[in-house]
């Protein structure tokens, strides 16, 4: 009876699967598109073919499956293993998927926020590992994160600690932001941001290279073009690079200094940007802190990649130790 465990990471656009072993070892990965939005049934039937395809792949039953890690866009009751809001997986909030993966597999189940599931699989198994408190970052189409102290993911009274994207970033004045808000960092530095600020050169007849590696069209320009500008030597693109690193560090002076962090790591598609958002992120941060965390602190990027889901949701079945 070997001792295996299956992360699922549930997305409202792809759903991945991963059987690895205690030591965060993937013995297999699948991934599909996720069906059927707002049809719970049809959504839960999507997961199953997953499972079915990762199993068929290493080639065991369900019952080597010791433990079921479950990781979910949304605010988590965790006791029943529900979503309790779920703007991207219409269908599937109040389904308790404990019961369902439990009824399913027939093993223990733990159902957690995504991002707080990907900051223990960075802490556990990825550039986490041997910090005391360490914070998560994730930088993409939002900007969210989570805490982890001795080895416990640190939740807050509702579940919502780690939401780095709305610390206040501007001031005054600023975009309009996901959560009500307005000038949070989620509104300068995310990955639509960094776009809508490249665009904003354009009326000022600025961003030529820009705009031509986008083929012409404004609407095309990403975090992605933006990065590849700087690459080529574009100093517009160089430049709000170094903007972005600006407002990204601050808010990561600040975590750590709210948290007294030894480490800090850097995830999401936007830092597929490499050392054009972590060295200016990580001079403008350092910049921040008192002396005695300035030497103490490691700011890193995140090792776990494109696996992060599903070796965060492995973590999370593992447990908090
Ligand atoms: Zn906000």
């Amino acid at each position: 009876m070997s001792a295996l465990i299956l992360g699922v990471d549930i997305g409202g656009t792809k759903t991945a699967v991963g059987l690895a072993d205690p030591e965060g070892r993937l013995l297999a990965r699948e991934w599909r598109e996720t069906a059927a939005l707002g049809d719970g049934e049809a959504l839960l039937a999507g997961i199953d073919a997953v499972i079915d395809a990762v199993l068929a792949a290493t080639g065991r039953g369900r019952d080597a499956v010791a433990r079921v890690g479950v990781g979910l866009p949304g605010t988590v009751d965790r006791a029943r293993g529900a979503l309790l809001t779920a703007q991207s997986l219409r269908g599937l909030e109040g389904v308790s998927l404990k019961d369902w993966f439990g009824r399913t597999i027939g093993a223990a189940v733990v159902v957690e926020n995504d991002a707080g599931a990907a900051a223990l699989g960075e802490y556990r198994f990825g550039a986490g590992r041997g910090a005391r408190v360490m914070l998560y970052f994730t930088v993409s189409t939002g900007i969210g994160g989570g805490v982890v102290a001795d080895g416990r993911l640190f939740r807050g009274s509702a579940g919502h600690a780690g939401e780095f994207g709305h610390q206040v970033a501007l001031a005054e004045g600023g975009d309009p932001c996901s959560c009500g808000g307005h000038g949070c960092l989620e509104s300068v530095a995310s990955g639509p941001a960094i776009a809508r600020r490249a665009r904003r050169l354009l009326g000022e007849s600025r961003g030529q290279a820009l705009l031509a590696l986008a083929g012409g069209d404004a609407a095309a320009i990403t975090a992605a073009t933006v990065a590849a500008a700087a690459r080529e030597g574009d100093a517009e693109a160089a430049a709000l690079w170094e903007e972005t690193g600006k407002y990204l560090g601050i808010g990561v002076a600040n975590a750590i200094v709210s948290y007294d962090a030894d480490r800090v790591v850097l995830g999401g598609g936007v830092t597929h940007a490499g050392e054009w958002l972590l060295g200016p992120t990580r001079r403008h941060a350092l910049a921040r802190v008192m002396p005695r965390l300035r030497r103490e602190v490691r700011i890193e990027a995140a090792a776990l990649g494109d696996d992060v889901g599903i070796i965060g949701a492995v973590a999370a079945a593992l447990g908090e130790d």
